[in-house]
């Protein structure tokens, strides 16, 4: 059978895509390379609770027009996340907001939170890496308690190496709001994110534990077009090098309580091994199983789970010599490994919205 487009990948950008394309009449064959659909917003429902394999996936939009879409696929339950960071077992508020001040210094009003930080900042106009950044931003307490550990646990490296400009902003509020996204709608889907993913491919064909590099030239005959939403290195088979990744390996444990770290998302700023740990349940409205599911995030080198693209100049240029590779009449590269972009789910959705509404070419 021909079908108008072969979606490789059954992630978010790959269901999106297919979701738009069937509604407008077009066939869809979609080929999974794993064993499950929903990529990295897999999720799994294990005793009654809904574990995010690949880390805590919270969706956030402020559009009503894309939280009305989601919701019209499934249902989402309403979900603020307010983590915590433990540096040596002292707890404060993320983001920074007037709570992590107080807990910082005991100040209690904004004007003495503004006069503190700015006593700490050190002047710089041209930082030439991370740390100088940060301390000509947020100043030295910030610094020590909640970025430098974490942030060299997480890229593997000092941030006296890492460019400035890997941090895109730091969000800090002079408000008592432990809200950490600021967008107006805020959830996760009541069922799961794979329940979310296989009802927006509902109307594909979808094949799983299919690679399409095991036979390249068989599946680009199977559709005019190809949506390609694999890794873009590896399509070009790596001509040029292989880009650079982040990832993060999963720890998963079983505790036999119903309230293990009291809140869903931990950030341990210091210097124990794992950057967050993950306790799922507290992303349900209501869950009653009587045991708890942790899970310890260790951030890594694994080129079979590539999680963050490292924008240093290098990757950059690499990536725009394979993209200027792509022959466009055939081939459409869509999601976080395809563009070699950090997206976060809302991000995909609303750029597959924008374009693929009107029309799927
Ligand atoms: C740790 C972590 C936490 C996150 N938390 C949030 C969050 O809280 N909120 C938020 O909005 N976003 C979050 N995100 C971002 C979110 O995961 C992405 O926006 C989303 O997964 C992107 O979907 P995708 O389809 O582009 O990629 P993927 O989910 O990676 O899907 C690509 C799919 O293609 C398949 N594939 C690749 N190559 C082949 C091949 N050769 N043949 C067949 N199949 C292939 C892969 O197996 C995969 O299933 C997080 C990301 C990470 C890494």
């Amino acid at each position: 059978m021909k079908y108008d487009y072969l979606i490789v990948g059954a992630g978010l950008a790959g269901a999106m895509f297919a979701n738009f394309a069937t509604k407008k009449g077009k066939k869809c064959l979609v080929v999974e390379k794993k064993a499950n659909i929903g990529g990295m917003c897999h999720t799994e429902n294990v005793d009654g609770i809904i574990v995010h394999k690949f880390g805590a996936h919270i969706f956030h939009t402020n559009r009503k027009e894309i939280w009305d879409f989601v919701n019209g696929i499934v249902e989402f339950e309403p979900f603020v996340n307010t983590p915590i960071a433990n540096y040596q077992n002292r707890v404060f508020n993320m983001p920074i907001n007037m709570n992590t001040f107080n807990q910082l210094w005991g100040v209690i009003t904004p004007y003495e939170a503004k006069k503190r930080l700015q006593s700490q900042i050190v002047s710089n106009d041209s930082p030439k890496n991370l740390e100088e950044w940060v301390l000509a931003n947020v100043g030295s307490d910030i610094y020590k308690y909640l970025i430098k550990d974490y942030t060299e646990k997480q890229w593997g490296k000092s941030c006296t190496e890492l460019p400035p400009d890997i941090m895109r902003r730091i969000p800090i509020r002079y408000t008592y709001n432990n809200n950490y996204f600021n967008d107006l709608y805020q959830g996760i889907p009541k069922n799961g994110y794979t329940n979310f993913i296989s009802k927006l491919m509902s109307g594909s064909d979808f094949q799983l534990e299919i690679d399409y590099f095991d036979d390249k030239e068989y599946f680009d005959k199977k559709a005019d077009k190809v949506v390609y939403t694999g890794a873009i290195d590896q399509f070009f088979n790596y001509e040029y090098g292989a880009l650079e990744w982040r990832s993060v390996m999963f720890d998963e444990h079983v505790y036999d309580t119903d309230n293990f770290q009291g809140v869903a998302v931990v950030n341990h700023t210091d210097l124990t091994p794992y950057t967050r740990t993950i306790e799922h349940r507290h992303f349900q409205h209501k869950c009653t199983s009587e045991k708890t599911i942790v899970s310890y995030e260790y951030p890594c080198v694994n080129a079979e789970n590539p999680c963050y693209p490292v924008p240093t100049e290098e990757n950059i240029n690499l990536y725009s010599k394979y993209k200027a590779q792509i022959d466009t009449s055939k081939y459409i590269m869509l999601g976080r490994l395809a563009e070699y972009k950090y997206y976060t789910m809302n991000e995909i959705i609303e750029k597959i919205y924008d374009k693929y509404k009107g029309t799927c070419d």
